[in-house]
């Protein structure tokens, strides 16, 4: 009898999870594939909705979906833990301890591969500006948004009830930066109906870009529209600006202009998580992604594959990859197809990645954004609930792939319902 071929996936984001739901228990050749999930997180959450759960207008309970259930579901071992080392000569991936408070639950531990999947995603570059290791929060994770929800309405609340201002200042215009912007108005223009008179006047968010305009991934009319937008809403919209210091109060600016802020946050740049930049032997680029070939193999290890933020596709196209849903979706669509056939040395066709467009959505008020080169219609300029619509279908075909399109719809109508009848922020 032939042992099952062991495929290891560490990160459940939205390239992991796909590949592990859709790749557990297939057939490479004569053999099956055991597939293992390690993720630090004990859910997972849609990343491009992690700026509602740390603005509160979502909640991270409600939108989760546990590993050990998908795992249960799909057929796939879940193992919860940080990997904090890959040891290419032994195919092991090492697990820090698993530890609830000061008490270690699990002890470190390591697990075998014959192929590893790395898909652990990406997060915010403060390319070593002093400070904001120590005063900036960052939303690259569930229990970042969730731990900058609690302090933001901890701190809110005092400041409202003390009758001053209470002050945001987000650095990073890009998507991250400009949705949790608005979801913040939001989140006030919501608490004013629960009786917080003038919370709106109290509030000061601001947000920092440091080129020349916001949303510079995307075509320069989304980038106008969304930045007039978000000023009269009453974002103060700081473009051009480069911080190069953050303490407890502040941050600096190199004239010596300081912009204060009860909460700071920081959204900027993008580079792939320490594990990966702690492997020996694999070549990256400056973010630290895994420079992968057109099959999103390693081209120093024929036994790693990367995926999603943390892989650099070396296309024979001209086509880059963005760090995208989009495009994690598009890869992980890619090996569930291919990826049995690689293992079994056969040939395949190159990744092509497909610009399908992008939506950026300012909470409730307003969203924009194009349908791409491949997207219906050739491109164009989508705004209002079209693009509202076009935002929340993103979100509700990740839904459909995990749980299936019957499942997913009822959750779809369950959220549906639930928002007519839940408050449409977080209270506790
Ligand atoms: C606030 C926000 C809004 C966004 N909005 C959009 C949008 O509107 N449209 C869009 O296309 N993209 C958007 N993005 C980008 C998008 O979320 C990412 O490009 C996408 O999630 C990348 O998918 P991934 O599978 O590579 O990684 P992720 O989805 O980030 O998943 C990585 C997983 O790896 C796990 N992990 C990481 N390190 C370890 C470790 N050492 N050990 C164990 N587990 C680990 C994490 O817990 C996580 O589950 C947004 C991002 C953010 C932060």
């Amino acid at each position: 009898m032939t042992s099952d071929h062991k495929l290891v996936v560490v990160g459940g984001g939205v390239a992991g999870l796909d590949i592990a739901g859709h790749l557990a228990g297939r057939a490479v050749g004569t053999r099956r594939l055991a597939v293992t999930l390690i993720d630090r997180e004990p859910a997972h959450v849609w990343k491009p909705m992690l700026h509602t759960i740390a603005a509160g207008t979502q909640e991270a309970a409600t939108q989760q979906t546990p590993y050990l259930v998908q795992a249960h579901e799909r057929g796939f071992i879940y193992q919860p833990g940080e990997a904090v080392g890959i040891d290419r000569q032994t195919r092991s991936v090492h697990l820090a301890p698993l530890r609830s408070g000061d008490e270690e639950i699990v002890p470190a531990r390591s697990i075998a591969y014959d192929t590893l999947v790395l898909a652990v995603g990406s997060e915010a570059n403060d390319f070593g500006t002093p400070g904001v290791a120590e005063h900036c929060f960052t939303i690259n994770t569930r229990s970042q948004a969730i731990a900058f929800n609690d302090r933001m309405r901890a701190d809110m609340l005092k400041a409202f009830a003390a009758e001053r201002t209470f002050s945001v200042a987000i650095v990073g215009g890009g998507a991250t930066g400009v949705e949790l912007s608005a979801e913040i108005v939001q989140l006030v223009d919501i608490v004013e109906h629960y009786g917080v008179a003038q919370s709106r006047e109290r509030l000061r968010v601001t947000l920092i870009e440091s080129g020349d305009r916001l949303l510079r991934a995307f075509p320069e009319r989304v980038a106008r529209a969304a930045e007039d937008r978000l000023r009269r809403m009453g974002v103060v919209v700081r473009t051009g600006v480069r911080v190069h210091e953050a303490d407890a109060q502040a941050f600096h600016l190199p004239d010596g202009e300081t912009i204060q802020a009860d909460l700071k946050v920081w959204a900027a740049g993008v580079r792939a998580p320490d594990l990966i930049r702690s492997i020996d032997g694999l070549r990256q680029n400056k973010a630290g992604q895994i420079l992968v070939g057109s099959n999103l193999v390693a081209i120093d290890d024929a036994r790693i594959v990367a995926v999603g933020d943390c892989a650099s596709p070396q296309l024979s196209q001209d086509a880059l990859v963005p760090t995208t849903a989009q495009a994690a979706f598009q890869e992980a669509a890619y090996l569930i197809t291919h990826l049995p056939e690689i293992l079994n040395g056969g040939k395949i066709p190159d990744f092509r990645y497909r610009d399908f467009g992008g939506l950026v959505s300012l909470g409730g008020y307003d969203a924009y954004g194009t349908l791409g080169q491949f997207g219906l219609f050739g491109g164009g300029f989508l705004r209002g609930r079209v693009a509202q619509l076009g935002h929340a279908l993103l979100y509700r075909r990740h839904q459909a792939r995990l749980h299936g399109f019957g499942r997913g719809s009822l959750l779809w109508l369950a959220d549906v319902l639930s928002s007519r009848v839940r408050p449409p922020t977080r209270l506790s």
